[in-house]
């Protein structure tokens, strides 16, 4: 059974009042300097007002000016006047059975506010260790991998840095990460102790981070800033597809740890279940994760193999997966399969799955076998959607001019 709650949507809301405020969750600290230094402020007084900025936002999780005691009341009020620390609105949240928390999250363009808003998903999953926060980077997805639900919404639109990195913050602030907050008291489980309820993030929500590569580099580069959110980059996951050309480039310039959806061992085959493969098929992915910068013993690059009755998980491409990926220091993440409405495949049975993760194992590889979270309110892999429509570009036009 899940519970959806319902919110105080005037308390949670982020809407732009004053539309064309511009929005400071996105930016860099030199970009930051220089928005302060847009609206007056003398360099030496916007170095320091910057750095006061960073530390409400991303370390106390505040959203208001009002709130930044060490900063002038007349300084406050002209960052009000011209910025906003906008966040989703929380539409809903399910708690799992598991304790898994789904939330509905929509986001306006304070920059364009005449467009209709956007909804997608984030996932948090509590272990007793751990706790993962799964980020969506896209609204929709462009490709069509055949057993995911998202691939069954045409992308509407990339996700903003500034709304990848609120998905974090408000995560973060209904569990009660920042100083002074509370843990949710409705049964959802956070890890035990004093860590914080989410240690790790993952880019495995809707969408495909690597066709969003720079909004998606900005939030994780803000999102590890160690006098920020914090987030060690050993504990930031990206998972793609297969963009094979921006492998390189993230490993290089965002430095997070790398998971590739794998699913398959043949080109035939993986053409039909991830179709990226027919732009890049397997040769040239795995020599791209080789190259990966960073990769070592010490930080392997994770294989997502989803298990799909009768389709890829007979002892024989199990063998062939160990082949494919000898030399290459790598976790082999079995998934079973999630089925979601209208969906054509069904998942291993359970001795299909241990036979081969037994296979993978004796290779020696690390084969977890990922156990579903968040089945019963539709959160586990694959299974994220929203409703929001792709309007065409007339319509778009029309409602900007209005
Ligand atoms: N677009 C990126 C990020 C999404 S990650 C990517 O594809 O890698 C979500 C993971 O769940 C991917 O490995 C995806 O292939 C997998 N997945 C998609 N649909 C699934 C389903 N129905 N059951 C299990 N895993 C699924
Ligand atoms: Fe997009 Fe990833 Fe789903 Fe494929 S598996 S459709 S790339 S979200």
């Amino acid at each position: 059974m899940s519970i959806a709650l319902d919110f105080d949507h005037a308390t949670h809301t982020a809407r732009a009042a004053a539309p064309r405020r511009r929005s400071l969750v996105r930016l860099s600290k030199p970009d930051l300097r220089a928005a302060l230094a847009d609206i007056g402020l003398e360099a030496r007084e916007a170095k320091l007002r910057a750095a006061q900025l960073w530390n409400w936002i991303y370390v106390n999780g505040v959203t208001d000016f009002a709130r930044m005691t060490n900063i002038q009341k007349g300084v406050r009020q002209a960052l009000g006047e011209a910025f906003l620390l906008d966040r989703p609105e929380i539409v809903s949240e399910q708690v799992s059975v598991d304790g898994t928390r789904k939330w509905l999250f929509r986001f306006r363009d304070p920059q364009r506010p005449a467009l209709p808003p956007v909804e997608i998903e984030t996932v948090y999953i509590p272990e007793a260790d751990r706790g993962t926060l799964c980020v969506s980077s896209q609204v929709g997805c462009t490709l069509t991998c055949s057993f995911c639900h998202t691939g069954t919404q045409t992308l509407v639109r990339n996700l903003t840095a500034g709304e990848i990195l609120g998905q974090v913050l408000m995560a973060r602030e209904r569990l009660g990460d920042f100083p002074g907050g509370s843990r949710p008291a409705d049964g959802g489980l956070v890890p035990g102790g004093e860590s914080r309820a989410i240690t790790n993030v993952v880019m495995m929500g809707m969408g495909e981070p690597l066709y969003n590569y720079d909004n998606v580099r900005q939030a994780l580069t803000i999102a590890s800033a160690e006098d920020g959110l914090s987030l060690s980059k050993r504990r930031i996951t990206l998972s793609t597809s297969g963009v094979v050309p921006q492998i390189e480039p993230a490993g290089r310039e965002i430095g997070v740890m790398l998971a590739i959806s794998l699913h398959a061992v043949r080109d035939d085959l993986r053409d039909m279940l991830v179709p990226i493969n027919k732009k890049w098929p397997i040769k040239e992915l795995l020599q791209a994760v080789r190259a990966y910068p960073g990769l070592s013993n010490a930080r392997r690059v994770t294989f997502e193999y989803v298990m799909l009755r009768d389709i890829n998980d007979s002892d024989a491409d199990a063998r062939e997966l160990v082949r494919l990926l000898a030399g290459i220091p790598a976790k082999i993440n079995l998934i079973p399969f999630n089925p979601w409405p209208g969906s054509n495949y069904a998942c291993s049975s359970s001795e299909r799955i241990e036979k081969f993760a037994d296979i993978v194992n004796r290779a020696g590889y690390a084969s977890p076998v990922r156990t579903p979270r968040g089945r019963d309110i539709f959160a586990a892999c694959g299974q994220l959607k929203s409703e929001t429509e792709r309007l065409s570009k007339a319509d778009r036009d029309a409602l900007e001019r209005a």
